[in-house]
Formats: structure tokens, C-alpha cells, sequence
């Protein structure tokens, strides 16, 4: 399944295109990579998806050429063809509907520059509506982070978190999503003699390592983080230096606190309360703690609320501002911290700054030409709920929505409400199905920008190949889109990649200072002071990124799941593997990742199986209001009882068929790790 023969492959270092982790590899002939020492694997580490990133590039799956649909079908096009039709298309509905009739979708799997100029093209139209996947990760954790300690990133490094003392990794596993942080940071401070206490309903390949597990029901995080803070309190286990210097809002906090019952809290979170204060204890009695926190904290529809009850946690113990400690979230695909940082988001413009800000319009206009609207826009998964209605088109560009977003079967069919889609991408996916034109972008190999990993730092892409076919690079389709479609063409003229960085420099306040050269082989990491050599390793040291001495702990009520359970009814919960990633439309054409793939299963405790009657390896019907879908039982103790688990990378199975699109209010991100299902054995 390979398009090679007519390729020219070269080995330049370049960075993954899976994880945040951001490791440097480079080709290795014969249609693999190798991992080369680079700022985050500084010995050269790669884990299996990694070694097989160039399957995708060579697949002879790829779009050679545009296609564009005629009487229902496609057909190859030249490209003036097909952008015409992108032109023509987009115009009809912004001069009938207005610029917020159309729905940007960015992609955190793109480079810093290719998200710059995508945003700055939809605001340049005149509509905000532009989001990137992050909103169905992290959108949550960055709402929380941003209000209370001023920055939506790790606050630590991954270096320095190999010096902690006690790791308190909740919804996150990240010895499989994220392996070669795992073994290259985590792993050697938990062999050093570092507590590991791991919050997850699964038993799963970060467990193993656990020296306390806290197996919660889906949906319990506050009943588990307020537990664990009235033990800390109740025990004296405060760092009262720290709070009397650096925290605010103790007194209410702690009345809040008085009507939390451990007892209670444990038996809601299905955990025993012993387990709750020895984690409390861990992790407040450590010299330095460190909070890891992943998409079983923030997918809920109070997945802000939940990172906020994490963060008191750092708050009353003084684990912030210090090498060590801090909260941190593993970031899932290797820019979904760029794509925000650089403002593919309907509030935030590049570099953290709201779209209501008058100044930060201001600033824009003046590089620009145009200052872009002042209202927020909307966020991808309300866009979906509006397809058809008032939004009427919508541009796709590198992300998979027919199969990322919840409720799946529904946002498939509202693909079809609407007027006009375009999708920029490498593969006829899922969403290219309800395309009216698809463009042939560039691979991860094909292109070179910048990218930011999980723990800040901008590091550098470069080609290791070349296009196939007619595809074009999609840092090259985007500017000619901005100069077909906005009245100043001129602001979208560039000679590659880097005077994009550069003007990114110029208006994100985060990147100012940054070089395409200062970069070079290394990094350098945001914050990025006048003078700095690689940037700043420990947020919110002296002054939190408020600006303010102080942040506020916050006093946060349970909120149960969307989804009620009927009686006879399992909670379905979902993950990632390690030879899979995201949607699956890179690892699912990897000859080498499907080999390890093995059997798609859902995960039940015998208990549940048993009295379903169902056997370990028997077919099983999963379903719930929104769909149903057929798959493979693995009866295990892996899961807790009353809880269901499986991978959400396949088309087939498609899982999100059945997750809900109930939303954070503040975020605005789904509830993808609570679903109410039915599960039956097929055949009864
Ligand atoms: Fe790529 Fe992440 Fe694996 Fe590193 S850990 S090789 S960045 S998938």
C-alpha cells in the first residue's frame, strides 16, 4: 500500500506527527522513521507510532488531485477548477447569510504558521467561527488554568517533572498516550522513589506502575478531588506558608469544605475513603508534587469545574511555581498546543487574547489591514448543532469531524444541511464523504513550519519528502484561498513558512521574541522573556500569569453526568491505545499499527458480563438513543463494574455513534467519558 516509486525521500530532523510529547525523527529509508536526539527525546526515543509516521505519507490512499463532486459524485479537477468552486461556493454563502454562516474547522495536527494564516483568513472574512480539536481535549483544562493561574498550559516541564517526588496522574495514561514522556520523564522519578498515584476507572499500563489506584466511577472527579482537599485540610496537611503568601478565597473555601463528607464523596465515587486519604496524604507530604491531568478530567460537561477542583489541590499544598510540581496536561496530538497559541479558537486571538479586547483588534488590524470582529464565535461542536440553520458552510481543514465529534451519526447527517463544504486533507476521510470539494494537502513530512508540544516549546519541521502527485502544500493552499477570497490579497502573500512565524512573532505577545533561527535545532518555549535563551521552564514562580501575587482557590459542587443510567444500563467511558491515535485516518492505513491493532473490544467486568450472559470474545450490541454499534467482549477486571470501555479511533466501530454532546457550560466541550448504554450478547 505504497505510493513511493516515484518519491524522493530525505532525512532531515523533523518532529512526530502523533502525540504532544513532540519527538524529533526523521526517515529512515525503506518507509520508516528513527527517532534522532532532539529537545524532548534527547536519546533518540520513539514509541510504535512514531516508527511507523511515514506509512501515511506513502500510502497510496493519498489525494494526488482535487476533487470535485458532479451529479452526486467526484471527479478529479485541476486545481483552478476546484478553487473556483472553493471561491464561488464560500462567496454565495457569506453574500447571502453573512461571514458567520460559515464554520472554520482548524487542525492541531498542523503547523503553527498553517493555523495562523487559516484563522486570520476566517477573520479577515469577518466571522470568529474558527475552532480547532483542542476544544475536545483540552478546552476544559485551559478554561480553568486561564481564569485561576493565567496560562492554559503546563505550568512545569517535562524535564523537571522527572525530579518530582509524588505524581498525582488523573484521567490520563499516559505510559500508552503518551509513551516516551512516560519513560523518559515519569517512569525514571517513579523508579527514583516518587509516589505514583493514578485516578482512572480502568486498570490500564499506567496503573501498573501505580503505588496507590483510585479506580472512580466516570463523572465522581469533584467527589474524588474535594475528598482528597477535606483530608488535606482536615489532616493540617497545608502548605499554610503558601497560602498565606500566594492564595486567596481560603476562608470560604474552606467553609465550603465543612459540608464535604469523605465518607459520602467515596462511596458516590465507588472508591473507599481510606484510599482517598492515603492519596491526600501522598500527595501533600511530598516534598514537590505534580498533577498530570488528561481527557478522563476534562471530557465531562463540567470538565472545567473539574480541573478547577484539581488546581485547589496545588493551591493548598504550595505544589506551584516550582521545578517539580505544578499541573500539567499531556496534550493529545503534536500542536494542539500551537493551534491555540497562535488563535484557532472563536474567542481567543493569536497569543491568548479575546476577541473583545479592542486593543488586541487594534493591534491586529494594523499587521493586517482589517481588525476582525469582536464577538466570539462559535465553538466546532455548537457549529454542528447549527448546520443547515444558520450555519451553511463550512471549511475542513486536516481534522475528521464525521468521526471525532460526539453523537457522530447526527453531525455526519448535518454535513448534509449544509450548502457548501470544502475539506483540505490528505485522504477521501469520513467528512471528505459530505464534501462538495476536496483539496490535496501535504503530510507531516511534506511541510515545514513550527509546532508546540505539550510542555511549551516551539521546535521546528522540516521536509523529508516530497508531494505526491498534484498535492500541494497546505500552507501554499491557504494563502491562495486569503487571496481569492478577502480584499487584501496582499496580506496573505508569503515566501513559506517563515515570515509567517515571524509575523506571529510580531502579534502574539507569548511568541515575541521568538526566531526561526533562535529555534534552530532546539527550542524555544513560551513564555519567551527579552533576553531568554530557551524561555521559561516554571510558570508563575514569583507572579502568577494573571499578572497577580495571588490565585484564588475555588469552592466547586458535583455535577452528575448528562446521561442518566436506566435500570439495567452500563456507564461507557472511552480511550486511546498505544499503536492508535485520535480517528485513526493516519494509523488505520499503517500496515504496521493495524498488525498490532488486534481485535476492536469493549471492555466489562465479569460481573456484568456474567449477568448478560456474555462470554470473554463473544459479539456484543452496545446501544443507546443515538445508535448502536456491534463489537467484541473482553470480559476483564480491568474495569471497574458498572463501566464499559473502548477505543475511539475506528470508523468501524464507530464508538462516538453513541458518546453524548451535552456541553460544558464554559467550554463547551462534550461529555465523551460518561454515556449511558445498553449491552447485550448478539444472538439473544
Ligand atoms: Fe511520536 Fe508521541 Fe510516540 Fe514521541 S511519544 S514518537 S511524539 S507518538
Amino acid at each position: 500500500m505504497s505510493n513511493t516509486p516515484n518519491r524522493t525521500f530525505e532525512s532531515r530532523p523533523t518532529i512526530c506527527p502523533f502525540c504532544g510529547v513532540g519527538c524529533s525523527i526523521e526517515y529512515a529509508g525503506n518507509e520508516s522513521a528513527t527517532g534522532v536526539d532532539g529537545p524532548v527525546n534527547t536519546r533518540g526515543e520513539i514509541c510504535p507510532k512514531g516508527a511507523a509516521a511515514f506509512d501515511v505519507v506513502a500510502h497510496d490512499e493519498r489525494l494526488t488531485e482535487p476533487l470535485v463532486r458532479h451529479n452526486g459524485s467526484f471527479v478529479t479537477a485541476p486545481w483552478e477548477e476546484a478553487l473556483d468552486r472553493v471561491t464561488e461556493g464560500l462567496c454565495k454563502v457569506i453574500d447571502q447569510h453573512g461571514p458567520d454562516a460559515v464554520q472554520f474547522f482548524a487542525s492541531s495536527n498542523c503547523t503553527n504558521e498553517e493555523n495562523y494564516v487559516y484563522q486570520k483568513l476566517a477573520r479577515i472574512l469577518g466571522t470568529n467561527n474558527v475552532d480547532n480539536c483542542a476544544r475536545l481535549c483540552h478546552s476544559s483544562t485551559v478554561a480553568a488554568m486561564s481564569e485561576r493561574l493565567g496560562a492554559g498550559a503546563m505550568t512545569n516541564t517535562l524535564d523537571d517533572l522527572s525530579e518530582t517526588d509524588c505524581l498525582f496522574v488523573t484521567g490520563a495514561n499516559p505510559a500508552e498516550q503518551h509513551p516516551v514522556a512516560f519513560r523518559s520523564y515519569l517512569l525514571p522519578a517513579i523508579r527514583d522513589g516518587a509516589t505514583l498515584i493514578h485516578v482512572d476507572p480502568r486498570e490500564n499500563d499506567t496503573t501498573e506502575a501505580a503505588d496507590i489506584h483510585v479506580p472512580l466511577r466516570p463523572g465522581t472527579d469533584i467527589e474524588v478531588l474535594n475528598a482528597v482537599a477535606k483530608t488535606i485540610v482536615e489532616e493540617g496537611l497545608v502548605d499554610e506558608a503558601f497560602l498565606e503568601e500566594r492564595v486567596s478565597g481560603v476562608e470560604a473555601f474552606e467553609a465550603h469544605l465543612e459540608d464535604v463528607d469523605v465518607e459520602a464523596n467515596a462511596s458516590r465515587a465507588g472508591v473507599a475513603p481510606e484510599t482517598l486519604r492515603e492519596a491526600a496524604r501522598a500527595f501533600a507530604e511530598a516534598d514537590s508534587a505534580a498533577l498530570i491531568t488528561g481527557m478522563g478530567m476534562s471530557q465531562h460537561r463540567c470538565g472545567t469545574d473539574n480541573v478547577h477542583a484539581l488546581l485547589n489541590l496545588a493551591l493548598l499544598t504550595g505544589n506551584v511555581g516550582r521545578p517539580g510540581t505544578g499541573v500539567n496536561p499531556l496534550r493529545g496530538q503534536n500542536n494542539v498546543q500551537g493551534a491555540s497559541d497562535v488563535g484557532t479558537l472563536p474567542g481567543i486571538l493569536p497569543g491568548y487574547e479575546s476577541v473583545t479586547d479592542p486593543d488586541a483588534r487594534a493591534r491586529l488590524a494594523d499587521e493586517w489591514g482589517v481588525e476582525p470582529p469582536g464577538e466570539p464565535g462559535l465553538t466546532e461542536v455548537a457549529a454542528t448543532h447549527r448546520f443547515g440553520d444558520e450555519v451553511r458552510a463550512a471549511v475542513v481543514f486536516g481534522e475528521n469531524p464525521a468521526v471525532t465529534e460526539p453523537n457522530a451519526t447526527q453531525v455526519a447527517s448535518a454535513f448534509e444541511e449544509l450548502d457548501f463544504c470544502v475539506v483540505i486533507d490528505l485522504f477521501e476521510t469520513e467528512t471528505a464523504a459530505h464534501a462538495d470539494v476536496v483539496l490535496p494537502g501535504s503530510s507531516w513530512a511534506e511541510k515545514s513550519g513550527t509546532v508546540t508540544n505539550t510542555d511549551r516549546r516551539v521546535m521546528r519541521m522540516r521536509p523529508n519528502a516530497d508531494l505526491p502527485g498534484n498535492a500541494r502544500r497546505d500552507l501554499d493552499i491557504l494563502a491562495e484561498l486569503g487571496q481569492r477570497l478577502t480584499d487584501v490579497p496582499a496580506a496573505f502573500e508569503y515566501d513559506g513558512p517563515r515570515p509567517v512565524f515571524d509575523e506571529l512573532t510580531r502579534v502574539a505577545p507569548i511568541y515575541a521574541g521568538m526566531s526561526y533561527d533562535g529555534i534552530g535545532e532546539g527550542y524555544q518555549r513560551w513564555p519567551f522573556p527579552e533576553g531568554a535563551d530557551a524561555g521559561t521552564d516554571v510558570l508563575h514562580a514569583e507572579t502568577f500569569a494573571t499578572g497577580e501575587r495571588t490565585a484564588p482557590l475555588s469552592a466547586i459542587d458535583a455535577v452528575p453526568p448528562a446521561d442518566t443510567l436506566e435500570e439495567g444500563e452500563l456507564t461507557l467511558t472511552t480511550g486511546r491505545v498505544i499503536q492508535q491515535f485520535n480517528s485513526g485516518a493516519f494509523t488505520r492505513r499503517s500496515e504496521r499499527l493495524m498488525a498490532m491493532r488486534g481485535e476492536d473490544v469493549l471492555q466489562i467486568h465479569p460481573t456484568d458480563a456474567t449477568a448478560r450472559g456474555i462470554e470473554d470474545g463473544d459479539t456484543v450490541r452496545v446501544a443507546n438513543e443515538r445508535g448502536e454499534v456491534t463489537v467484541t467482549a473482553d470480559v476483564t477486571t480491568d474495569v471497574r463494574e458498572g463501566v464499559v470501555f473502548c477505543t475511539f479511533h475506528y470508523a468501524e466501530p464507530l464508538i462516538n455513534t453513541l458518546t453524548g454532546d451535552a456541553l460544558d457550560p464554559v467550554a463547551e466541550i462534550p461529555e465523551y467519558k460518561h454515556s449511558a448504554v445498553a449491552v447485550e450478547r448478539v444472538g439473544d
